[in-house]
């Protein structure tokens, strides 16, 4: 499995080969663009960017564990992506665009600051069986939301 722990690694390995993305407690998300308001802390422009501009035909798994993002980058719903790890950041919201991940097993954003999911789009993915919402103090789950048939810990 190969697998990159930072941005340049990344490069050296071809992005097209990396199977695991593991930017966990990176200083590759200290935000190093003039324009954006984050400028030398940590900011998910830098990431989204990364994605955007790489090929990732083999990517399966990515991990951007313990970096303080307070969003999910934008860029990383991907198709093939199986197992995504969000943990430990202050991230509020879980977009729609949760969808594009038809791939998706695993899922957590355990220790984050969650109130927003969208979990229709979530719980409406056909290969996810976990997904880990532990430790979000603030997020609560509308009647609505039948959770049954996925495991979902919170
Ligand atoms: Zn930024």
């Amino acid at each position: 499995m190969l697998v990159a722990t930072s941005m340049r690694q990344a490069q050296l390995l071809k992005t097209a080969t990396v199977r695991v993305l593991d930017l966990s407690r990176s200083p590759d998300v200290i935000c190093m663009n003039m324009m954006c308001d984050k400028l030398e802390g940590p900011c998910v422009c830098r990431v989204a960017r990364f994605l955007e501009q790489n090929q990732w035909d083999a990517l399966e798994e990515i991990r951007l564990v313990g970096n303080r993002l307070d969003q999910v980058p934008p860029s990383i719903f991907m198709r093939g992506l199986k197992r995504l790890d969000l943990s430990d950041n202050s991230i509020k919201e879980l977009p729609l665009d949760i969808s594009r991940c038809e791939s998706l097993e695993t899922l957590d954003m355990s220790k984050n600051r969650l109130v927003k999911v969208a979990w229709n789009a979530l719980l409406n993915l056909p290969n996810l069986k976990t997904i880990d919402f532990r430790e979000n103090k603030s997020l609560t789950i509308p009647d609505n939301v039948d959770l049954s048939g996925k495991n979902v810990l919170l």
